[in-house]
C-alpha cells in the first residue's frame, strides 16, 4: 500500500501504491499516515519525500469507496499531520495529482512536478467541492482568482502552468523523485512557517467581497442550474472571511450538503456511465476485453469542410500524422488555410498555458489532391457532403487504393453504414465515426457499428476515440444513429409549440433554464437552417419532389411543420444570413434578438392554416420537448441501437449540451419517475394524435408495468434478439 520505503542520506521516501492511479482509499491513507508518523519519529530521518508508485502521484479519492465518502475523508488529518511536521516534506508529482491527490500535495511544504504531470481539483465535476482543505490552501498559495477558475471548472493544469501559477515550486524533465530528494536535503533545517499554507493569509484582490459577488453572478450564468460551482464560490468566501479552522468547518458542511443532493448523485452516475460505455459488448460475445485494436500510426481525412478541417486538427493534436485530401485545388487551398489557422489557434492556446513543447508535438499534416498518397495510411475518415452516391463512390475508390489492413470510416450524420460498406472490398473494416462540431473540441465520438463491422474494427475506432481524448460510444446503424435521431424529434416538438402559440425565445428560455446549453431555436440558427432544409428537400419532404396536393402540415399520417422550410425560402438561414428564428446585428452575428417580423409572420401563418393557439406553459415546453426525446430513447433501446441507457446519457452529456447534473435524459426520466413520464406522454399524445412520436414506447410501458425498476436494471428487461449492435 504505502511504504516508508527507504532512507536516502536522511531523506525518507514514502511511496503511495494503489494501482492503477494510487487512489486515496481509506487503506492507503492509513498506510501513508503510518509511514509519515514513522518517518517523523525516526531520528535518522531529517526530511520526507512523498511520491506515487508507477509514475502517478495520485488521482484523488478512491471511486470504489464513493458510497462511503459521506463519513468524510480521513485524508484531512493526514494532510494536517504532514503540514505540521517539523521535518520538511516534499511532494514528487509525476503523472497526476488530482482532487485529494493535489490536496495532499498542498499539505506538503514543497512540490516538484514532472513536466508531463497534471494537477487539478476536479471535485466540481462530481457535483462536490474539495473537502480536504484544497479550496482553503490553494487561494493562500495562488490567490482567489486563479483558484476560482480552477475549482469551479475542475480543469486540469499541466505542470508548466502550475509553475506559473505558483502551485508547484519546480518542474523537471526527468528524475522527479531524485530532484525531490535533492530539494528535501537542501531545505533541511530551514524554517517551514512560510510553507505551511493553512497558516498564511489568503491572497485577495483589493475589493474581495465585490469580486466574490461578481464571481457568483458569472458562475450562475456559466453553469446555469448547477449547484456545486456555486458552492465552490461559497468555500472561497469562507476562505476569505473565516480563519482557516472555521473555513474548514464550512468546507465540510458544504461538502456534506452537496453529497446528499440529487445533482451530485446524477453527476456521479454520469461519471461512472462514461467509464461503463467504454466496456462495449456485442450479443455475439465479442467485447472490449477480447477484441484487440490495431495500431493507428497514420490517418487520412477526405473533405476539408466544416467537419474535415476540425477532424484533421483533432488528429494532429493527438500527434497522429494526417494526410488531408480535397476534391480540387480551390477547396484544398481554402481547407488547408482553415486547418493551419485552427492549428495556430491551438498552438497559441497551449503557449499561453506555458506548453512550449506542444508546437513540436503536433502530428504533421500533409495536404493533397492525390488519392495515391493514401496507399499506406492505417485509417481513412471520409467527411465529404452528406450524399450517399458521393460517399459510395469514394468508398469504392478507397477500396482499390488503400492497403488491405486500412480501416475505412465515415463521418456521416446518419446515412446507412452498410450501404457504404457494401461497395468496398472490406465491409468488415468499415465503420461510422460520427464526430461533433467542432471536432477538435467536442468530446463525443459516436462509433457506428454496421452489420458487417468486425470487433477489431470497433475496438480500433474506440481506441481512436481515446487517442483523441474523446468519449467513444458504440451505437448501432439506423437513420441518424442515436444522438441526431432523438434530437430531431425534440426540435420538431419545439417547432410545433411555436405553431401552437409559443415564441422561440420562450421555448429557448424554458429549456436553457432547465440547463441545456442552448435552446433549440438558437441552436438551429447557429447550425444553419438551410442544412435541414436541403436534407428535407433531397428526401422529398419539401421542394420539387413533394407530390402535388400534399397537405402543407401533414406528411403521411403525421403532423409536419413547414415553418423552417418557409423561413429558408425567405432566405432566413439563421446566424449566417443575419436572420432566422431570431434576427442578428449582421450576417454572421451572434447576438440573437427577438424579431417582430417573425411575430407578424407567425400570426399570418396561424391565420392561413386556421390554427387555434393556446398559452403554452413552461411546464408543457419542457415536458413535450424532453419527453418526446426520452420516449425515442426508449425506442432506441428497444431497437437495440444503444445497448443501455448509459450510452444515450453519455451521448447527450458530451455531444448535445445536456446538463450533466441531471445525469442525461434517461437518468433524468428515472428521477422524474417512469410512471410520470408515461402518464404525461399519454396525455400529450391524447391531445395531439397526429404526433405519433408522443405515443409512449412499448419499452417504457413495459418498465412501468414491471414496477418502475431502477435505471441499472433496465438492460435486464431488454430482449437481446433485436440488438443491432
Ligand atoms: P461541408 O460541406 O462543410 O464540407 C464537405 C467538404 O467535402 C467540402 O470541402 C468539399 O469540397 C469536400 N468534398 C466533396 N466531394 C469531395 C471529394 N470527392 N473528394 C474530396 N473532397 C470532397 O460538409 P461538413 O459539414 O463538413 O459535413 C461533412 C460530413 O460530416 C457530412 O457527412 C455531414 O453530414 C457530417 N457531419 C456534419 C456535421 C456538422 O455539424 N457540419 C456534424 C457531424 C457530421
Amino acid at each position: 500500500m504505502a511504504a516508508f520505503s527507504y532512507i536516502c542520506d536522511s531523506v525518507a521516501v514514502i511511496t503511495m501504491s494503489n494501482p492503477p492511479v494510487n487512489a486515496l482509499s481509506s487503506a492507503l491513507i492509513r498506510a501513508v499516515q503510518k509511514a509519515v508518523e514513522e518517518a517523523i519519529g525516526d531520528f535518522a530521518v531529517e526530511a520526507i519525500v512523498i511520491r506515487g508508485d508507477k509514475g502517478k502521484f495520485s488521482a484523488g479519492a478512491d471511486i470504489r469507496e464513493f458510497n462511503r465518502l459521506e463519513r468524510g475523508p480521513p485524508l484531512v488529518s493526514l494532510i494536517d499531520l504532514i503540514e505540521d511536521s517539523k521535518k520538511p516534506v516534499v511532494a514528487a508529482i509525476e503523472g497526476v495529482a488530482l482532487g485529494g491527490g493535489l490536496e495532499l500535495a498542498l499539505g506538503c511544504h514543497y512540490r516538484i512536478a514532472h513536466a508531463q504531470a497534471y494537477v487539478g481539483l476536479p471535485e466540481v465535476l462530481l457535483g462536490l467541492v474539495p473537502a480536504a482543505g484544497g479550496a482553503l490552501r490553494l487561494p493562500r498559495l495562488i490567490g482567489i482568482s486563479a483558484t476560482l477558475s480552477m475549482i469551479t471548472t475542475g480543469k486540469y493544469v499541466q505542470a508548466r502552468e502550475a509553475l506559473k501559477l505558483g502551485i508547484v515550486d519546480k518542474v523537471v524533465g526527468e528524475n522527479t523523485v531524485d530532484e525531490a530528494i535533492q530539494l528535501a536535503k537542501k531545505v533541511i533545517g530551514q524554517p517551514l512557517g512560510s510553507r505551511q499554507l493553512s497558516t498564511l493569509p489568503v491572497q485577495c484582490p483589493p475589493n474581495v467581497e465585490a469580486f466574490l459577488d461578481e464571481a457568483m453572478v458569472k458562475v450562475k450564468k456559466q453553469f446555469r442550474g448547477a449547484q456545486s460551482p456555486l458552492a465552490c464560490v461559497e468555500v472561497l468566501r469562507a476562505a476569505v472571511q473565516l480563519p482557516y479552522l472555521e473555513g474548514k468547518k464550512k468546507e465540510r458542511e458544504l461538502f456534506q450538503f452537496l453529497y446528499t443532493t440529487d445533482q451530485t448523485r446524477a453527476q456521479q452516475y454520469a461519471f461512472f456511465a462514461e467509464r461503463e460505455v467504454a466496456k462495449w459488448t456485442l450479443p455475439s460475445g465479442a467485447s472490449w476485453k477480447t477484441a484487440s485494436p490495431q495500431p493507428i500510426r497514420t490517418a487520412a481525412v477526405i473533405g476539408l469542410g466544416t467537419m474535415g478541417r476540425s477532424i484533421v486538427t483533432s488528429l494532429a493534436k493527438a500527434k497522429i500524422p494526417v494526410i488531408a485530401l480535397e476534391q480540387d485545388k480551390k477547396q484544398l487551398d481554402i481547407g488547408s488555410k482553415a486547418v493551419m489557422s485552427l492549428l495556430d489557434r491551438e498552438i497559441l492556446k497551449m503557449e499561453q498555458l506555458g506548453h512550449t513543447e506542444f508546437t513540436n508535438s503536433l502530428g504533421p499534416v500533409q495536404f493533397t489532391l492525390d488519392y495515391g498518397k493514401l496507399r499506406d495510411v492505417d485509417i481513412v475518415i471520409e467527411a465529404v457532403f452528406e450524399n450517399m452516391a458521393l460517399k459510395k463512390e469514394i468508398f469504392r475508390h478507397l477500396s482499390g487504393i488503400c492497403k488491405p489492413e486500412a480501416f475505412l470510416c465515415t463521418n456521416t450524420s446518419g446515412l446507412d453504414i452498410d450501404e457504404m460498406a457494401s461497395v468496398t472490398n472490406r465491409p468488415q473494416m468499415v465503420i461510422g465515426t460520427h464526430f461533433f462540431s467542432p471536432a477538435h473540441i467536442m468530446k463525443l465520438l459516436e462509433v457506428v457499428h454496421g452489420h458487417y463491422t468486425s470487433s477489431t474494427t470497433i475496438s480500433t475506432a474506440m481506441r481512436l476515440a481515446k487517442m483523441l481524448g474523446k468519449v467513444g460510444v458504440l451505437v448501432g446503424n439506423c437513420p441518424s444513429f442515436v444522438g441526431n435521431r432523438l434530437m430531431r424529434l425534440y426540435v420538431e416538438q419545439a417547432v410545433f409549440l411555436v405553431e401552437e402559440g409559443s415564441k422561440p425565445e420562450e421555448i429557448d428560455r424554458a429549456l436553457e433554464d432547465f440547463g441545456l446549453a442552448m435552446g433549440p431555436f438558437r441552436m438551429m440558427d447557429l447550425a444553419g437552417l438551410d442544412i435541414g432544409w436541403k436534407a428535407r428537400t433531397e428526401i422529398g419532404l419539401t421542394g420539387p419532389k413533394l407530390p402535388i396536393g400534399t397537405p402543407a402540415r401533414q406528411r403521411g399520417s403525421k403532423r409536419y411543420s413547414p415553418l423552417p422550410d418557409i423561413l429558408c425560402e425567405k432566405g432566413r438561414f439563421g446566424q449566417k444570413s443575419g436572420q432566422g428564428w431570431y434576427k442578428y446585428e449582421k450576417s454572421g452575428g451572434r447576438n440573437a434578438m427577438p424579431d417582430p417580423w417573425l411575430y407578424n409572420f407567425l400570426s399570418e401563418y396561424q391565420r392561413i392554416h386556421n390554427l387555434k393557439t393556446h398559452y403554452v406553459t413552461q411546464e408543457e415546453i419542457i415536458e413535450r420537448c424532453l419527453y418526446v426525446l426520452i420516449n425515442e430513447g426508449f425506442k432506441v433501446l428497444e431497437d437495440g441501437i444503444a445497448s443501455g441507457p448509459e450510452d444515450i446519457d453519455v451521448i447527450y452529456n458530451n455531444g448535445y449540451g445536456w446538463p450533466k447534473y441531471t445525469g442525461g435524459p434517461m437518468y433524468y426520466a428515472s428521477i422524474v419517475g417512469l410512471p410520470v413520464v408515461l402518464t404525461k406522454l399519454e396525455k400529450y399524445y391524447g391531445a395531439n394524435p397526429d404526433i405519433p412520436d408522443l405515443k409512449p414506447s412499448s419499452f417504457l410501458k413495459k418498465l412501468v408495468s414491471k414496477g418502475n425498476p431502477p435505471l441499472k436494471e433496465w438492460r435486464s428487461h431488454l430482449g437481446f434478439q433485436s440488438s443491432m449492435l
